[in-house]
């Protein structure tokens, strides 16, 4: 194996060429400026690769990425992304998308032990014994996929608390914050239609999302 990862720098080529052969100028366009509508803030998971799975190209999603999906109040580069996309790039729409058998939720839920990012994961715990009560009547097997739900939900929350998402709908300017879910079993996104346009969107979208978790999971037992 090459110690200088040749083969991914082959297919980068590969792949450069192909697009530019699909849309002649490609890059030489994007180098002026990028105009991306979304920001998606995603797990880190290499399965849950944004821009494939949404089929944009390189300029249509500004992209924000960590463990579980998080937006905590005093991550300054989350804040910091947050507040360049709807500041600087004007995007439309804010997307949190949390996904099915969550590493990061599922060792959050166990309560498991792997160093530095259980402090990470803390916050994932703090969702966790937030919704206790509800979590503890779904069955075992469903949990996980339980938490990631209601985890989407408070981070969604999280965004629209804001100063720079408060401040741009207190001015005026359009942007929606959105909750979704992938599967990793089928590769598909499902809404959980947690959508927030405006302060006064966001408890009714909230309490909605709560109850149809609650509703669909209780479903089950
Ligand atoms: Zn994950």
């Amino acid at each position: 194996m090459s110690q200088d990862l040749d083969e991914l720098f082959s297919k980068n080529r590969d792949w450069a060429a192909a697009q530019e052969k699909r849309q002649p100028g490609f890059f030489t366009r994007l180098l002026g400026q990028q105009t991306p509508q979304y920001l998606w803030i995603g797990c880190a998971d290499s399965r849950v690769p944004a821009n494939e799975l949404v089929g944009l190209l390189p300029g249509e999603l500004f992209v924000h990425r960590n463990v579980a999906n998080l937006v905590v109040h005093t991550d300054l580069n989350a804040l910091s992304v947050i507040q360049f996309a709807v500041d600087g790039l004007k995007v439309q729409h804010i997307i949190v998308v949390g996904h099915s058998q969550c590493g990061g939720v599922k060792a959050a839920l166990a309560g498991a032990r792997l160093g530095l990012v259980d402090n990470w994961l803390r916050h994932v715990q703090d969702v966790r014994d937030q919704h206790a009560a509800l979590l503890e009547q779904i069955p075992e097997a469903l949990r996980v996929d339980a938490l990631v739900e209601l985890n989407v939900l408070e981070q969604a929350r999280n965004v629209c608390h804001t100063t720079v998402v408060k401040d741009a709908w207190a001015r005026g300017q359009s942007v929606v914050v959105h909750g979704w879910v992938y599967g990793l079993h089928n590769g598909l996104l499902q809404d959980l239609r947690i959508t927030a346009g405006g302060p006064e969107d966001v408890m009714p979208a909230y309490k909605k999302g709560l109850e149809r978790v609650a509703r669909r999971y209780l479903a089950e037992v």
